[in-house]
């Protein structure tokens, strides 16, 4: 019997964990296709690696739950290291966000180990923080990825179980024949499948337009900064995230690894060029929370997409608009918690045709009223 081909468009970390997810279970031919020379260009290989599970969403939270579990007990001969170093984690609140932040971070539905704490616990922790924050809470257990590591297990583990990752492939669009999905065009040509997995990042809903299947997806551009080593900084300290100033900072090379949380609306092909007023809104909310380091350069700063659908949840699933075409898109700022779990979803639905996922409906592309009307 002939194996169906699955073409999965990105190789960021939803399509690497998808292709994992699919190779592992074996009697598919899949192939993961890259317009990069490399996995890592773009969202994948510029975030803030921090692992967080606790989310107001509790559709999120369950999935960064569900990928948790894996990270921690990933299948045997999956990683070389482990996948990420529990520092742990403390959520703070300004005044003005306090409500909001204890309503949520309250509610055993969005976190799972989080304890409240009195703020000078994370005062003790970081002398160095100025006043302010009126609300903490602890979550000891999450802490910092091992990005690059997860993400080439995951290709590493899919190459090994059979599926073929080609780089500097470029897919232009669909193609469509009297309503039924043919396969992809990549650099000029026609590549036959049965299923198409659109896991393209910022470009996702790019890739096809042509067809007229649009997905609401926007793209934000969002600043990460590095600072040269400070010896004030402890190797040990946790990741920090105050919820009404939208500053978060971490541990990072004997420095700081921080960001103001800018989010530009862009264009994909805008997204990555860095810019001068989000780099100065660090450096504000630098001065205004850890005042010790207003002073301490920044040499290493990088632009990153973070990608949402208008609800703010992943979209994972069957396009009921076009049979064979799915989607694993609009990871936003949590793909890298997530990424397990969203891999292990979009894997279930191309091979059952159904998921008995408890999150599979709430991350259906069908959730968004469009008109089914492909060229
Ligand atoms: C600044 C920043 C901080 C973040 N911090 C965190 C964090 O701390 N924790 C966390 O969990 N998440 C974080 N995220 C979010 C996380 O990085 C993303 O959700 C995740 O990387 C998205 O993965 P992806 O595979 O969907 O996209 P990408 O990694 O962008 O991968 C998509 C791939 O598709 C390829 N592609 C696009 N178009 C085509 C085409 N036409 N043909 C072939 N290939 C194509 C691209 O080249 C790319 O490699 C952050 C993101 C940013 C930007």
């Amino acid at each position: 019997m002939s194996q169906k081909t699955v073409l999965i468009v990105g190789a960021g970390i939803a399509g690497a964990s998808t292709a994992w997810h699919l190779a592992s279970l074996g009697g598919y031919r899949v192939i993961l296709l890259e317009m990069e020379d490399a996995p890592d260009r773009h969202s994948t290989g510029r975030n803030a690696a921090i692992l967080r599970t606790a989310m107001p969403d509790p559709i999120l939270h369950g999935l960064a739950r569900e990928s948790l579990d894996f990270y921690r007990n990933p299948p045997n001969g999956f990683c070389s290291q482990a996948l990420f170093e529990p520092v742990g984690l403390y959520l703070a609140a300004t005044a003005e966000a306090s409500e909001d932040f204890l309503g949520w971070t309250g509610n055993p539905d969005c976190q799972t180990g989080a304890h409240r704490v009195p703020s000078s616990q994370l005062y003790e922790r970081i002398p160095q923080l100025a006043p302010g924050i009126e609300a903490v809470v602890h979550l000891p257990e999450e802490g910092v990825f091992q990005v690059a590591e997860i993400h080439h297990s995951f290709l590493r583990g899919a190459t090994k179980a059979g599926a073929e990752v080609r780089y500097k492939h470029s897919v232009e669009g669909l193609c469509i024949d009297e309503g039924t999905l043919q396969g992809l065009f990549v650099n000029g040509e026609l590549l036959k499948a049965d299923s198409v997995l659109i896991a393209a990042g910022a470009w996702a809903s790019e890739i096809t337009r042509e067809a007229n299947l649009p997905m609401p997806l926007t793209s934000y551009r969002r600043h990460i900064l590095v600072t040269h080593p400070l010896p004030a900084v402890k190797k040990d300290w946790p990741v920090v995230w105050i919820a009404g100033a939208e500053f978060y900072f971490r541990p990072e090379s004997g420095g700081l690894l921080l960001s103001g949380c800018d989010q530009q609306p862009v264009a994909p092909e805008h997204g990555e060029i860095s810019d001068d007023s989000a780099l100065a809104l660090a450096a504000e909310k630098t001065d205004r929370w850890l005042p010790t380091f207003t002073d301490a350069e920044m040499p290493f700063y990088w632009a990153g997409m973070r990608t949402f659908a208008p609800d703010h949840r992943f979209i994972v699933g069957p396009d009921p608009r076009l049979p064979g075409l799915h989607w694993a898109a609009g990871l936003g700022g949590h793909g890298i918690t997530c990424a397990p779990a969203v891999g292990k979803l979009a894997a279930e639905w191309i091979t059952s045709g159904w998921s008995k996922h408890p999150q599979a409906t709430f991350l259906a592309p069908g959730r968004f009223p469009a008109e089914p009307c492909p060229r």
